[in-house]
């Protein structure tokens, strides 16, 4: 961490400060200029609070040279890291396409589609049991008994499952679920992530509906810290003041995520567009950006669909979309 002191701070202000820094058991490098004093702070800074340093009267301002989110930084682990998703591997230049329901209605539904999705080319069947529904009058969701039916599905195709957990207290029910899925509204729920941390399993880490990259990254670390590195990230989309979509679709945050993390990053959508048309031209340019894969939603049926109908996709559009998929990652891999 770099300080840059006033020209106007005071012998006494500098000592304090100093006193201060060396209580962290941080060493100082200290560099005298005509116009100003730079200190570079050396050990681990990551328990200083940057903000209430830069709001000193002492001081000009404060630039972290550290990321605050160490575990999952580029720089702590090089490597890409790959996470075994009940036998399919997510990350470390691999593509994987998950599909699915946004929620799992019935034995039927959750069972053509499933099959439907794997003949197209979807290696993860998506489907979700525990509904995070703005309005509280419409489906929250089969919740254990779409776990249930979603377990079957598994079995029938043989497909590892993906499934949203809004409370840790369900734990339990997920434990034959591959991947746990954190949405977009609980990213910042600490408790849930500290709870996750502790699991094990391969996590899918939603992009917050207004949060930025580092703030995401903040809740990896959660996830990492705590004992998990089976983190996954996946942009949905951000708001913004656009509302012809859903969302805004954050493709930059595909290179600017690769740069600063080892963590796979995978695009979806559906929830970044909210419209079924919009999701191949968005599938195919998260491709090109270089995702690791993509999370699409498929009903075979969007017009009675009991959730997000709109950006459903049927399975024919998404063998379609995995076609063409296929033909920009030969054209980006060249
Ligand atoms: C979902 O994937 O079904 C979902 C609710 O997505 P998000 O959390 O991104 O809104
Ligand atoms: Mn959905």
């Amino acid at each position: 961490m770099i300080v840059i002191l006033k020209h106007q701070a005071t012998q006494e202000q500098i000592a304090d400060l100093k006193q201060y820094f060396m209580d962290q058991g941080l060493r100082m490098d200290e560099t005298r200029g005509d116009h100003a004093t730079v200190w570079c702070l050396l050990g681990d800074t990551s328990r200083i609070d940057a903000d209430l340093i830069a709001n000193l009267d002492a001081v000009d301002a404060v630039r972290r040279i550290q990321e605050p989110f160490m575990k999952a930084s580029r720089s702590y682990h090089p490597e890409d890291t790959v996470v075994d998703c009940g036998g399919v591997q997510v990350g470390g230049g691999l593509f994987q396409m998950i599909a699915g329901p946004c929620s799992v209605e019935t034995e039927e539904q959750i069972i053509t589609i499933a099959k439907a999705v794997k003949a197209a080319g979807a290696t993860l069947l998506r489907g979700g049991a525990f509904k995070p529904r703005t309005s509280p009058y419409t489906f929250q969701g089969l919740q254990a008994d779409g776990l249930r039916l979603l377990k079957l599905a598994k079995r029938e195709t043989g497909m590892p499952i993906v499934s949203e957990i809004m409370d840790a207290a369900h734990l339990d029910l997920f434990e034959d679920v591959d991947v746990i899925q954190v949405g977009a509204r609980n990213m910042q729920n600490f408790e849930l992530l500290k709870a996750l941390s502790h699991t094990g399993k391969p996590i899918l880490l939603k992009r917050g509906l207004a949060n930025t990259i580092q703030e995401w990254l903040m809740s990896a670390e959660y996830l990492i810290a705590g004992g998990n590195d089976q983190v996954i990230l996946c942009e949905r989309g951000i708001r913004t003041f656009e509302a012809v979509t859903r969302n805004t679709l954050d493709l930059t945050s595909i290179p600017v995520l690769k740069e600063k993390t080892h963590l796979p990053v995978l695009v979806d959508p559906s929830h970044a567009t909210g419209a079924a048309r919009l999701v191949k031209p968005m599938a195919m340019a998260a491709t090109a950006s270089g995702a690791d894969g993509l999370m699409i939603e498929v009903h075979n049926d969007p017009m009675n669909a009991l959730c997000d109908g709109a950006q459903s996709v049927t399975p024919e559009q998404f063998a379609d979309i995995v076609r063409r998929v296929n033909a920009i990652r030969d054209v980006v891999k060249g």
